[in-house]
């Protein structure tokens, strides 16, 4: 696109900062509806000092450095276990298998650009006009880029997503991040990954799997401490520990210094040190940068931690100007929260559903450890706090699926499930699963609790045999109330 004159900025209806989950998506469907939209996304442009990644490119985090490389990683761990169990089902695999770091990169970064050739000429194909530069406001309904001038538009969507940060510690600029790790042209030896949430114990079981010597670090007790039911938590913590990976619980990050041979000497604030690390993945945080982008100029207002404060309907304060996906306050950063709330919002500016909104509640999520996790609704904690002990009961089974039935001891995970149900009709408001297969499990099960489920209606629905998902269907109590049978009819159809 040829730069427009100063003081002629080019007219659209929507315009969309960031070509991520939410902007692409909100964009589409506007324009499914009529709108002439433009997306405005800075592409993978690197910092020339660092090499650093400063913007994601086509398709956002999801595709270039966050679920998408992330779950080809995954994927390699999987197919790396199978290489193990198969051999007590009688399939000699010969040799112990090797991770091909190098050669598993380059087919990663293949499909990556392949995706982000679809997400162009899905944009296109839709008619949504795309524009690579970065975006800053200079009013309230005019945003300059960099390279093509100006535009303005009568409803514009920040869709500027999360970059994830350095450690505030000495030498915290040697540590990688997440964006960095999916550049590392070579497999470590050894890591320390530092960080609780679901991040760094995806990265810390990916690299533990495919061969490094991994350390994971944390300041609590516990990883997953927040939003993971305690069942959960304490599965997949004995499980880091027995399989092999490093805990250090309960300490800090101190400082990173680089050794004469090219690897790291970490110090934790506990006084304890260790050397010949060749990396420190930082996965303790993610924040908006949005400094660049002049939101004053604009007078969006931002929360205390730096995130777009918006309303249910993705509004900010500022009429016109809406903000969805990490770069808000809504707390859920996760590809399909941003793509629902950014077809709502388009629904309901241009396709004439003014109650249009994405309803945060009940949202399902996936932690791709081994084993995996599903988990949609409240934990049980959570469910006593806010319905009181009375009216709260648990349904709970662990167990060694049948997946591992003929391997070694040491190679069987477990499997935990948890239904958190309330009241009289015992509504499954919680449901929690660690073990193989968790991640495809769950959706079916999240549409069932979304509806709001009861464990009635779980009884109700006879199961698959032999899986390990049948057990949801038939829990301790199946088919009873108290003991007792249930009556005909107490299968709720409304
Ligand atoms: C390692 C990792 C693994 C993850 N795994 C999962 C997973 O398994 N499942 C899941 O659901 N979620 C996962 N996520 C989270 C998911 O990637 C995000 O929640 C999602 O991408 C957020 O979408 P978004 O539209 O808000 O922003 P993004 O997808 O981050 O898109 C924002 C875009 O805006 C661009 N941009 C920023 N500022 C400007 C500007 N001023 N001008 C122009 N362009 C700009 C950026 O370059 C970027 O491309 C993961 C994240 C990480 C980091």
């Amino acid at each position: 696109m040829s730069p427009i004159p100063d003081g002629q900025p080019k007219k659209f209806d929507y315009l969309v900062i960031g070509a991520g989950s939410g902007g692409i998506a909100s964009a589409r469907r506007a324009a499914s509806y009529g709108a002439r939209v433009v997306v405005i996304e800075r592409g993978p442009d690197r910092d020339p000092k660092t090499g650093a990644r400063r913007g994601s490119g086509l398709g956002g985090t999801c595709v270039n450095v966050g679920c998408v490389p992330k779950k080809l990683f995954f994927t390699a761990g999987v197919h790396m276990e199978a290489m193990h169990t198969a051999k007590g089902y009688g399939l000699d695999v010969g040799t112990p298998p090797k991770f091909d770091w190098e050669g598993f990169k380059a087919r990663r970064d293949a499909y990556i650009a392949n995706l982000n050739g679809i997400y162009l000429r899905n944009m296109q194909n839709s008619k949504v006009e795309f524009v690579e530069g970065y975006a800053s406001f200079v009013d309230a309904k005019t945003v300059e880029v960099t390279g093509h001038g100006r535009f303005t538009a009568d409803n514009i969507l920040i869709a500027a997503g999360g970059k994830p940060i350095h450690p505030p510690v000495p030498g915290g600029e040697l540590a990688k991040t997440s964006d960095d790790f999916f550049d590392l042209e070579h497999q470590p030896r050894t890591a320390v990954v530092v960080g609780a949430g679901y991040v760094a114990v995806e990265l810390a079981f990916i690299m533990h799997e495919l061969g490094t010597d991994t350390t994971l670090v944390c300041r609590g007790e516990k990883v997953l401490r927040h939003g993971f039911d305690p069942m959960v938590q304490d599965v997949l913590n004995s499980e880091m520990e027995r399989q092999g990976i490093s805990m250090r619980r309960k300490t800090e990050l101190g400082s990173i210094k680089l050794a004469e041979d090219g690897t790291y000497e970490v110090t934790f604030k506990d006084g304890s040190m260790l050397t010949g690390i060749d990396v420190v993945l930082y996965a303790a945080g993610r924040r908006p940068i949005l400094t660049g982008m002049c939101l004053e100029n604009a007078g969006v207002e931002l929360s205390d931690r730096g995130f777009i404060t918006v309303d249910e309907y993705e509004r900010t304060n500022v009429p016109g100007i809406h903000a969805l996906g990490d770069v808000t306050t809504t707390g859920y950063e996760l590809a399909p929260v941003a793509i629902a709330a950014g077809r709502r919002l388009s629904d309901r500016l241009y396709g004439g559903e003014p109650r249009a909104r994405l309803e945060y509640d009940r949202i399902p999520t996936v932690v791709f450890s081994h084993p995996p996790i599903g988990t949609v609704g409240l934990t049980e904690p959570d469910a006593l706090e806010q319905y009181g002990e009375a009216s709260v009961k648990v349904y709970k089974s662990s167990f060694k699926p049948m997946h591992y039935a003929m391997c070694e001891p040491d190679l069987k995970l477990p499997m935990a499930m948890k239904l958190v149900c309330v009241g009289a009709e015992e509504k499954v408001v919680g449901l929690h699963i660690i073990g193989i297969g968790a991640d495809e499990m769950l959706q079916g099960f999240a549409v069932a609790v979304k509806m709001g489920a009861t464990k009635t209606d779980f009884d109700h629905c006879v199961a698959l045999h032999p899986t390990a998902a049948e057990e949801l269907v038939t829990m301790n109590g199946w088919g009873q109330r108290d003991g007792k049978p249930y009556l005909p009819g107490t299968l709720r159809i409304d």
